[in-house]
C-alpha cells in the first residue's frame, strides 16, 4: 500500500497503515536515480512557477516528533532556488498569536503567487496538540475543522495548489529516532525531554490525525498519507506528489515583449 489520498469524509485507520511500506521499491539503491530526477524537475519547475507568477504550491508537513519534516524539507528542496521557497515553521503560539483567531499567523504565511511556501506544522496543530490536551474548550476546537475548510478553500480559489503530507511513521521507529537523539552528539541538540510527554499520548494523537484527514480532505485539499519509516522512499513519494502538482498547473513563461528581436547589444 504505497502513498494513500484521503477522500473526502473518508475514515482512514492509521494502525492499519503499514510504516515501513516502500511501494514497488526493494530497496534505497533503486529510488536514488528517480528521486534524483524529480528534484532537478522541481528545480525546473520552480522557475517557470516563479516567472509566470500567476499561481503558487503551499506544501504542508505534520508528523509526530521525530517523523521526518526537517529531513524531508532539506532533502526535496535541496535543488530549488531559495528565493523562491519560504519555509514556516509553527511553534506553540506567541502571546501576541494567541490573541488573534488561530488562522492570523497562518494566513500571513501563505505562499504569495509565484512562490513554493512549506509548512513545518501548520494551522492543523489547533486540532491536534490543542486537541489532544485541551488547550481551548471543545466547543472551540470542534469548529476549526470548519474553518480549516473554508479557510484552505480561499487559498486554492486564488491559485494555490495546497498539498498536505502526513509522514506516517511507527511508534517503534519513533523510539529508535529518539534515543538516537540520546546517543549521537551531533543530535543531542534535536532531544526534547517534552517529546516523551507527547510519546505518552501517542493514540490520542492518532485519534485526532485520523479525525482530521476524515473532515479535511476536501477534493480541493486531500490529505496524503507516506510511509515514512524509510526516509528514501518517504522523499520519493513526496517529491513525486510535487512535481505531478506543478506539473498540473499548466505553468508558461511569460510572453516576451514586442521587438526583443530587433534590439541589439552594443
Ligand atoms: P524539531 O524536529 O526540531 O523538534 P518541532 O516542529 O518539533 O521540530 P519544536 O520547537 O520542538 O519544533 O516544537 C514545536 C511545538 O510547538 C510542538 O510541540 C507543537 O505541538 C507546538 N505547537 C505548534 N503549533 C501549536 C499550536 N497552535 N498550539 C499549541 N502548540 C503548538
Ligand atoms: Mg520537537
Amino acid at each position: 500500500m504505497p502513498i494513500i489520498k484521503v477522500k473526502p469524509g473518508e475514515k482512514i485507520r492509521l494502525n492499519k497503515i503499514d510504516a515501513d511500506d516502500t511501494g514497488q521499491f526493494h530497496n534505497k539503491q533503486e529510488a536514488i536515480a528517480l528521486l534524483a530526477k524529480n528534484i532537478r524537475r522541481m528545480a525546473e519547475l520552480q522557475n517557470v512557477l516563479y516567472a509566470d507568477g500567476g499561481q503558487s504550491l503551499l506544501i504542508v508537513l505534520q508528523a509526530m516528533d521525530a517523523g521526518g519534516k526537517d529531513g524531508t524539507i532539506r532533502k526535496i528542496m535541496s535543488g530549488v532556488n531559495p528565493q523562491g521557497v519560504r519555509v514556516t515553521s509553527f511553534k506553540k503560539p506567541t502571546e501576541e498569536e494567541l490573541s488573534h483567531d488561530f488562522l492570523w499567523r497562518v494566513h500571513k504565511a501563505a505562499p504569495a503567487r509565484g512562490m513554493i511556501g512549506i509548512f513545518n506544522r501548520s494551522h492543523y496543530e489547533d486540532v491536534l496538540v490543542v486537541r489532544v490536551h485541551n488547550l481551548v474548550p471543545k466547543k472551540v476546537w470542534q469548529k476549526r475543522y470548519d474553518h480549516i475548510n473554508h479557510f484552505e478553500k480561499l487559498l486554492t480559489d486564488n491559485g494555490v495548489t495546497v498539498l498536505k503530507f502526513y509522514l506516517h511513521i511507527s511508534k517503534e521507529e519513533q523510539a529508535e529516532r529518539l534515543q538516537e537523539r540520546l546517543d549521537r552528539p551531533e543530535k543531542n541538540w534535536k532531544f526534547n525531554p517534552g517529546d516523551l510527554k507527547e510519546r505518552a499520548l501517542w493514540d490520542d494523537y492518532m485519534e485526532a490525525f485520523e479525525v482530521a484527514f476524515e473532515k479535511c480532505s476536501p477534493k480541493n485539499a486531500p490529505w496524503y498519507i507516506v510511509p515514512a519509516n524509510k526516509k528514501w522512499y518517504r522523499n520519493l513519494v513526496i517529491s513525486e506528489k510535487i512535481v505531478e502538482a506543478l506539473e498540473k498547473m499548466n505553468l508558461k513563461y511569460p510572453e516576451p515583449a514586442e521587438g526583443l528581436d530587433n534590439i541589439v547589444i552594443e
